[in-house]
């Protein structure tokens, strides 16, 4: 009944007031605190993962948790799945037009809205996550964010990183360049661009089709996460080779979506315990990769998956073209224009840094 409520909300276009209005219960016998610490409120958080899923869609639901734990139980995030309120690619939307008061997702599922998402997203040969990370948080990279999703109603927060992700699942040997032409193959962002340019054809669709599309030949190859979500997929199965490394997608940062009008609803302590735990998951998010892809990797080595390399002329033309694309893409938007401008010229000394110090130490560790 209070799904039908909330579809039936959300079909006559409601306004986001009005319906946080609806979700915020005046507890009256609660002990009066400070400013109007005695409501309590109760938010929907949509996501774009199917339920519990490993890595991404725990790290949503730990957000839950932390935020229940941490309000005494003040502010009640629900989490959905995808497709349960609103389908995968769709949660930017949902929370703009206040159907829910959050959103988890990727910033990039929604480039044809917001072309400069992306940019806070991933970048192929681009930023790992400690890279965006410093952009984000002492760069100017979240000042940035909120500012292009402003105009959308939706305060954006840094919710989670994969790490260096994996080239992907084939069911086509990649032996040089020319063997991208004609590739059907699921990847989306900018290093699906990337693919477009090399020959092939790119497709997005949401984690719960991939598996199929693989197995009946709809696509000769996808890239998901890393090992551990693409063995819960179970794309070992579906497919002859993984490839590494993940050049489209050296880390991918996740976002938690606030509606604007339901954030302003808020207290200030509740405002500080929702900014507090999509920090905590951000950070926590990439411990879980980090452990579970090496744990992941191992059992399907021990099950024979063929892992392979992309070889070294073709990891060389997917940098020339990446380069290519990037600027292409900052370029065909005034407001990407504007975020690349910056984040460019930052991830450039991170770079610098990084080619100094800790690449010369992973050289020499092994
Ligand atoms: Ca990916």
């Amino acid at each position: 009944m209070k799904r039908r409520q909330i579809l039936a909300a959300a079909g006559v276009g409601l306004a986001a007031t009005a319906l946080a209005g609806c979700n915020k219960e005046a507890e009256t016998a609660a002990k009066p605190q400070e400013g109007a610490g005695g409501e309590t409120f109760n938010w929907k958080m949509v996501t774009s993962w199917p339920k519990n899923f490993p890595g991404v869609g725990v790290g949503a639901e730990r957000f839950a948790t932390l935020v229940n734990e941490m309000s005494n139980g003040r502010l009640k995030v629900k989490v959905y799945a995808a497709g349960e309120l609103v389908p995968a690619l769709e949660v930017f939307d949902a929370v703009s037009r206040g159907t829910a008061e959050m959103g988890h997702g990727a910033p990039y599922y929604w480039k044809g809205k917001v072309p400069a998402a992306q940019f806070f997203c991933a970048l192929p040969f681009g930023p790992n996550a400690q890279e965006m990370n410093a952009w984000l948080h002492r760069g100017g990279g979240m000042q940035l964010w909120e500012e292009v999703y402003k105009p959308f109603g939706v305060l954006p927060m840094a919710c989670g990183a994969t790490g260096v992700q994996t080239a992907g699942w084939f069911n086509k040997e990649i032996n040089g360049v020319d063997d991208f032409k004609g590739l059907k193959m699921r990847t989306p962002g900018l290093g699906g661009e990337v693919l477009t340019k090399m020959g092939g054809t790119v497709v997005n669709m949401p984690a719960g089709e991939i598996f199929t599309a693989l197995q009946t030949g709809a696509i000769d190859a996808t890239e998901w996460i890393g090992p551990y979500n693409d063995q819960a997929l179970g794309l070992h199965k579906a497919a002859k080779y993984y490839y590494t490394p993940g050049w489209q997608e050296p880390n991918v940062t996740f976002e938690l979506d606030v509606n604007i009008k339901a954030w302003e609803t808020l207290p200030a302590d509740l405002q500080a315990i929702v900014r507090a735990a999509a920090r905590d998951v951000n950070g926590d998010m990439l411990d879980d990769y980090n452990a579970r892809n090496m744990e992941a990797l191992e059992q399907l080595k021990g099950e024979g998956v063929d892992v392979r390399r992309l070889p070294d002329d073709v990891l060389t033309k997917l940098k020339e073209v990446a380069a290519e694309v990037v600027d292409a893409s900052a370029a065909a938007d005034p407001v990407a224009t504007k975020v690349w401008a910056q984040q460019k010229a930052y991830m450039q000394r991170l770079y610098d840094y990084a080619e100094m110090n800790e690449k010369d130490i992973y050289n020499i560790r092994g």
